[in-house]
């Protein structure tokens, strides 16, 4: 007989990455409501560090803010190593820490003949720097804390871990080639890694937020000077059934529902949380 609430979280041990990123807060807040100890990872350790403390004090839970690089695996190691013995071992992995580059996207949506002049707007001006760093922020920096995270959980035949997608990883946004297929491949590693450690109990899935106005794609989506939404910002919201931008809490509902036993069942699926815009066609 299942739980219908989340009380079998409380005290289990998650680590998120990019926690402190602005659907991160969202997540940690959601996870520290109940009960779940946190070790929230991400670049900036000042920030991580104070919403920890926030969280601790507002949820009586323990919570760790930390500074490691999802990129580098002995910083990574050196974080667990800490986790381990101030928590306890790691039951969730959320692999959070993502996002796009200027310097893989392209200046227009489509080519025309005028941009022949004007390569440098094109497809034909993006430099394979920015490609790598994207490619590496989203995919490697997925699979490296899942290869440190997830041993806990394999040898214990219990644990979940969740990767952040996008709409992008279904059919590729104009302008971001290699924030999509980053993404893309993120579906794919998530459906491969589910089947790898399902007998091992452990969960993996994949959650798909549409589009939150955040950092990563504030300069696309509104203008810099007037804050009014770009024509690329007014697209989305026409092409989103609901009609607006998602909220970060919008996603905690199918957070807590893929850690919870309420999913047990449930291995490598991308859930999309999104306001329908995966399943509208435009017409
Ligand atoms: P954000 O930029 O607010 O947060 C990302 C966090 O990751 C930052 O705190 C950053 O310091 C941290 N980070 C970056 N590189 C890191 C590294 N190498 N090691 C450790 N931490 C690192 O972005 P966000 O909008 O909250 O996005 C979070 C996730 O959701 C990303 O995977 C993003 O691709 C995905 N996503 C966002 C949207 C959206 O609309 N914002 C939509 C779909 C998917």
């Amino acid at each position: 007989m299942n739980e219908f609430n989340f009380s079998n979280l409380k005290d289990k041990v998650c680590v998120i990455t990019g926690g402190a990123g602005v659907i991160g807060t969202a997540m940690c807040e959601s996870l520290a409501a109940v009960g779940i100890r946190l070790a929230i990872i991400d670049l900036n350790e000042e920030l991580s560090r104070k919403l920890a403390e926030n969280l601790s004090t507002k949820y009586h839970t323990k919570c760790l803010g930390l500074a490691a690089n999802v990129l580098e695996k002995e910083s990574l190691e050196a974080a667990k190593a800490i986790i381990n013995e101030k928590l306890g071992e790691v039951d969730f992995l959320i692999n959070g820490a993502g996002g796009n580059s200027p310097q893989a996207t392209t200046a227009v949506e489509q080519m025309d003949e005028g941009d022949l002049d004007q390569l440098e707007k094109t497809f034909f001006g993006l430099q394979t720097v920015g490609f790598d760093k994207v490619f590496a922020l989203n995919f490697t920096g997925t699979l490296l804390p899942s290869i440190v995270f997830a041993r806990d959980m394999a040898e214990r035949k219990e644990g979940v871990i969740i990767n952040i997608s996008s709409m992008n990883s279904y059919r590729p946004l104009t302008k971001i080639p290699a924030y999509s297929a980053a993404k893309a491949s993120i579906n794919n590693f998530t459906q491969w890694l589910s089947v790898h450690l399902a007998k091992v109990g452990v969960r993996v899935n994949a959650i798909a937020p549409g589009f939150f106005l955040t950092n990563q794609n504030r300069f696309l989506l509104t203008d810099e000077k007037t804050g009014e939404p770009t024509p690329r910002g007014l697209k989305i919201i026409s092409s989103t059934p609901m009609g607006k931008y998602g909220e970060p809490e919008d996603l905690q509902g199918t957070l807590l529902f893929l850690l919870s036993d309420l999913s047990r069942f449930v291995t490598g699926v991308i859930i999309p949380v999104d306001g329908g815009y995966s399943a509208y066609g435009g017409v």
